[in-house]
């Protein structure tokens, strides 16, 4: 099932640059990581047009206040993220006269054409509450104690106590979690992509941003790798983690909007992503095994420069700020940060406003009110998403050229 979704991620994924893939450390660990991909269907034709691939998160302390890197570099989202990206890029290239094959401008907003269909693949089990008994199905005897043991924390951000720190305290099912799942690992704000990907049943994946031009874009299937045995057992898990829970909070207290609950179509392949922990380990023959430490996403539609690799939330590295209040220079930047995408956004129009506007004033405007008042209802009780860190106000008030503005 989902053979053509599958194939389309993974045939694009191989022709990728080699320091897209995870490769081999200096001191000869062989690298693995998670791989993550949009898929347009269309008239029979299936098109990857976006992907990510990585397994690293920024702790919460290094969120800039600049909106200048990608915290979150999990697949999963970087493959959100450069989807985004995609839609600019096409609807940039309407604005300039060119036909998008997927998308049409009409009275001022922008919608997906009648048949177009988006699908996702993506190679494990997202982390969190998807991949929760999994992992305790499959994990040694210390890794069980080290988990089991340790009662759940709070996000250090976070007054609620419905928030369950990475994989602590792992029976507990259905509960919204932070990344990342390393028990060592220092504390993120981030929440798991399980809670992330179940917010865009609603949400949709076009973000606040595009929210604003664009109606909801609802995933219709989700292809889900590396799960091999009990597939009927961790489907069940992955329905309530991915959909269900939120659902059934949320019942009946969902604002009458244009967005509305999608149920996607979750399966499994049989397809092994070669890069998988799994299939390194089964090839290292007793070399060490480490998670990648370099992140990259792809966009099909950026002819200059489809791939870019993402190591430490910036494009190809670690730099430093002229000064703490300075923004990353444009090339250090990924395309993916908050700033980048704000810029994208900006550019869509001819008259985009004073240049004063922060990220908080472009995201919260008319156009997108539904979008907020539909978010708004999944962060408040009864909704199990009531825990929710919500990103504090002063990281978005930041404007284009990425100074400060509070
Ligand atoms: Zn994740």
């Amino acid at each position: 099932m989902g053979v053509d979704i599958v194939d389309a991620v993974l045939n694009t994924y191989r022709k990728l640059p080699k320091r897209a893939h995870p490769g081999v450390r200096p001191n000869g660990s062989l690298e693995w990581s998670i791989l993550a991909g949009f898929v347009i269907e269309y008239n029979g034709i299936f098109e990857c047009v976006a992907i990510g691939i990585g397994v690293k998160c920024l702790s919460a302390i290094k969120i800039p206040l600049q909106g200048d890197m990608v915290h979150d570099c999990h697949a999963e989202i970087l493959a959100k993220r450069a989807f985004i990206r995609y839609l600019l890029n096409e609807m940039m290239n309407i604005n300039k006269g060119d036909q998008s094959r997927y998308l049409t401008l009409q009275e001022g907003k922008y919608r997906l054409n009648e048949g177009v269909k988006l699908h996702m693949y993506i190679s494990a089990l997202p982390c969190g509450d998807a991949s929760m008994i999994y992992t305790a199905d499959h994990q040694n005897d210390d890794e069980a104690a080290l988990y089991s043991a340790i009662p759940s924390l709070s996000g250090a951000s976070n007054e609620h106590t419905d928030l369950v720190r990475g994989r602590m305290n792992y029976s507990r099912v259905g509960a919204i979690r932070t990344k990342p799942g390393r028990a060592d690992a220092s504390s993120t704000s981030s929440l798991s992509c399980s809670d992330k990907l179940a917010t865009l049943c609603l949400l949709g994946v076009q973000g606040g941003l595009l929210a604003n031009i664009i109606d909801p874009i609802y995933i219709d299937k989700i292809i889900i790798g590396g799960v091999f045995d009990n597939r009927e057992k961790y489907l069940s898990e992955c329905h309530r983690a991915l959909y269900t829970r939120l659902e059934a909070s949320l019942s009946g207290c969902v604002p009458d909007t244009k967005y509305r609950f999608h149920k996607p179509d979750i399966s499994f392949t049989d397809t092994p992503y070669e890069h998988s922990k799994e299939q390194v380990e089964s090839r290292a023959a007793g070399v060490d095994v480490q998670p990648a430490i370099e992140c990259a996403n792809y966009i099909a539609n950026d002819i200059q420069k489809p791939t870019e690799i993402v190591v430490s939330g910036l494009k190809n590295g670690n730099f430093k700020r002229k000064g703490p209040d300075t923004p990353y220079f444009w090339k250090y930047r990924s395309r993916l940060c908050k700033l980048d995408i704000m810029r994208a956004y900006m550019s869509l129009n001819a008259n985009p406003g004073p240049s004063n506007l922060t990220y908080y004033d472009v995201k919260n405007t008319a156009g997108s009110s539904d979008y907020r008042q539909v978010k708004g209802a999944i962060r408040s009780h009864p909704s199990l998403f009531a825990g929710w860190i919500i990103t504090d106000k002063k990281y978005t008030m930041f404007d284009c050229e990425g100074n400060h503005r509070l």
